[in-house]
């Protein structure tokens, strides 16, 4: 099949980068990616039309890096790596994996899938977590960016995900509502189709604690106080009401809960908001009043709402917000998660990578469910939830977790409080790590599987508004490196199974059967009109997918009796709020030329020729204080850790506020961040650390 894929130059494709999923042509000359062009026909590209961004234009370049990992590598006594063969390899991985189960039980291995690979692959992880290994423990990076949209979403409308489509409602609505979303960097082209619209005449209103890119567009911007977002919300939420400005027909035909929704804003007046978020009341004022005039009005967010401890109570909030404004159910309104990994929707969420949900968002503890997937796998998915991906992490260091097999992730870096994750891993007995580069991660692995990439994939990604897409290859992968598929159905078959799947295809018709919201989901199907790829639910095959979830006149929430549920939200304090000693707040973040921790843009000259490293913005009020100046380096410190970064003097950030991105390994803000958690979704508190900070001094 290599030969195959090496005649392949051209494909028309989807990026492997941002969830907004762009489709373009993707070239490939002699097994190298060459670079992508739009695609002839705006209808294979719902998303994204003609347009891409920096990265989708460039940032593929990181698949001809010569840093590639090319075949199997195992540490030695000596703490070394030696390549091995893939069957020595394979061999090593299983016979260790049984040891490990053996001896402590089968819940002592977990499995982390990737959101960066296609839907095909990470069903498989879960499936090999639950039928090949029998543990219940299996999670996805999702844990750390949208988790608590999905817990706060699923409890309210029924469905954990976007309630609408980027183009005709996103890019179509009257007024928008952006908070906590770095929208023109880290969705770049989503955001574009907002600004369009604003310059057309939409309404645009931002609150986030910096002065996003977004924010230069807004009609109006509020700074808020990071961590504290709940509060401005539910004073959103009583304005509305006190002023009778809600759609009081369309809460009593869709709702229920909303006398306790009521009760709850009471307390939320305009003072109150001021004192605890720092929104002034006439902002707080004008921003109800004009989200309440508009006919459609889309809610967007994304990290800066979602990396709290109070981050599934703030997307109950927005969730009560729409309801109570009745903007949900019709084009151009609704709820939008900006999700954040290409396939974080599909690979994150849908294919059941998740501790307690099989794919399909299925209750393994559900009878009938249960038995659907005995049938097809002829083994129960263990019942029970199993643990979280910080869990995992602080019971690695406890000693109870002792394997893992980690697919396309870098929690050595993406972790809160990196120096403490880096210590689970080595407290690990066995250690297996699947990607493309020698990441953080791999450093601490027994064993490291060499896998695929996306332009060198087939497969199917499923973007932000829940759209089910074709991914091609234009290459081949390199050396001995393998598909991902390939490799775990290799090490489920050593493990006594039989896995017999030719191509990704057969393993989507198996997900089509098992996970009703895929039910009507085949390649056959994703490749015709009249517009590319599949929205789900998708219940079967003669079903056209579904644009917007709900219906503004009929309900249609995804529960028995059809209702939506306010559930109210409670404000309340960060984990870690400023003190004597460190008197500053850390919030993190994304900047447009990188992605996440930095692994496939860090080899992008290009990319890293506009950022090259990490950095803080600093207020020139803090600055002007401490006697730092712009480009000079600084040491950042927090009760976790310390790391020295250039300053970069901005009154994007507040006097009292520091900003420093996620994606580099020098200078990684991880080292500084704290483990705090939101106790319903399990994602940590990145958004919010005490710091301090001062200027290195002579040398
Ligand atoms: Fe890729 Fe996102 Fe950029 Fe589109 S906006 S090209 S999906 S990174």
């Amino acid at each position: 099949s290599d030969v195959r894929l090496e005649n392949l130059d051209v494909e028309e494709t989807t990026c492997g980068f941002c969830a907004v999923g762009c489709r373009f042509e993707m070239w490939s000359k002699d097994g190298d990616t060459i670079g992508t062009v739009p695609v002839d026909d705006p209808s294979a590209a719902p998303a994204n039309n003609f347009s891409t961004c920096v990265k989708g234009k460039f940032g593929h370049e990181f698949a001809n890096s010569d840093r590639r990992l090319t075949e199997p590598l195992v540490r030695t006594d000596s703490g070394e790596f030696e390549s091995v063969s893939w069957d020595d390899a394979l061999e090593y991985v299983a016979e260790r994996l049984r040891e490990i189960q053996n001896e402590h039980g089968v819940d002592a291995v977990s499995c982390l899938a990737s959101s960066k690979g296609t839907n095909e692959e990470a069903y498989l992880v879960q499936k090999f977590a639950r039928q090949v290994l029998g543990t219940k423990n299996v999670d996805n990076c999702a844990r750390l960016c949208h988790s608590s949209t999905v817990a706060a979403l699923q409890q309210t409308l029924g469905y954990g995900a976007m309630t609408n489509r980027i183009n005709e409602d996103v890019g179509e609505a009257d007024a928008y509502l952006i908070t906590g979303s770095n929208t023109t960097e880290s969705h770049p082209v989503l955001a574009t189709r907002i600004k369009q619209n604003v310059r057309d005449g939409a309404d645009l209103v931002v609150f986030d604690p910096r002065q996003v890119g977004i924010a230069e567009h807004a009609d109006q911007y509020t700074r808020t106080e990071p961590g504290y977002d709940v509060a401005w919300i539910n004073g959103l939420i009583r304005y509305v009401i006190e002023n009778d400005l809600h759609d009081e027909a369309f809460i009593e035909r869709n709702t229920t809960g909303f006398e306790d929704l009521r009760e709850k804003v009471r307390p939320y007046t305009p003072e109150r908001v001021e004192e605890v978020a720092g929104v002034p009341a006439a902002e707080l004022e004008s921003a109800a009043e004009t989200l309440a005039a508009a006919d459609t009005v889309v809610f967007g967010w994304a990290m800066g709402m979602t990396q709290s401890s109070h981050g599934t109570q703030n997307i109950l909030a927005l969730a009560n917000l729409a309801l109570t404004l009745g903007q949900l159910g019709k084009p151009g309104a609704g709820l939008s998660p900006f999700r954040g990994q290409n396939n974080v929707q599909g690979g994150g969420g849908d294919m059941g990578t998740l501790p307690g949900s099989l794919p399909g968002y299925q209750d393994p503890s559900d009878g009938e469910v249960r038995e659907k997937f005995a049938d097809a796998w002829g083994e129960h998915p263990p019942a029970e939830p199993g643990l979280k991906v910080p869990e995992m992490f602080s019971e690695a260091h406890e000693g109870n977790l002792r394997g893992m097999y980690i697919v396309g992730e870098n929690p050595a870096l993406s972790e809160p409080d990196v120096q403490h994750a880096g210590e689970a891993l080595e407290a690990l007995d066995f250690l297996v790590v699947q990607d493309i580069f020698m990441t953080e991660t791999a450093e601490h692995a027994d064993v490291i599987l060499p896998a695929a990439t996306s332009p060198e994939k087939h497969g199917t990604f499923t973007n932000t508004e829940r759209r089910i897409q074709r991914v091609r290859p234009t290459a081949a992968p390199p050396g001995d490196a393998r598909q991902d598929w390939e490799i775990t159905q290799e090490l489920a078959n050593r493990l006594g199974y039989d896995w017999d799947y030719d191509h990704p295809r057969e393993i989507m018709d198996e997900i089509s059967d098992l996970a009703p919201i895929y039910g009507g989901v085949s390649y056959d199907r994703l490749e015709e009109g009249p517009q590319h790829g599949l929205q789900w639910p998708v219940p079967d095959e003669d079903h056209p997918g579904t644009p917007y979830l709900y219906d503004y006149e009929d309900g249609n929430f995804n529960f028995e009796d059809g209702r939506a549920r306010f559930v109210p939200a409670d404000s309340g304090q960060p984990g870690e709020i400023p003190d004597e000693d460190y008197p500053l707040t850390l919030t993190s973040g994304r900047v447009l030329y990188h992605w996440h921790t930095g692994q496939l843009t860090r080899r992008v000259e290009g990319l890293m020729s506009h950022v090259g490293e990490s950095f803080v913005e600093i207020h020139p009020e803090l600055a002007a204080r401490l006697d730092v100046t712009d480009g000079e380096y600084v040491r950042v410190e927090s009760r976790r850790g310390e790391i020295v970064v250039k300053a970069q003097v901005t009154e994007r950030v507040d006097a009292g506020t520091l900003f420093i991105p996620m994606h580099f390994a020098a200078g990684a803000v991880n080292k500084l961040t704290q483990e705090t958690f939101d106790p319903q979704s399990g994602i940590p508190e990145y958004k919010v650390s005490s710091v301090r900070v001062e200027p290195l001094g002579p040398e």
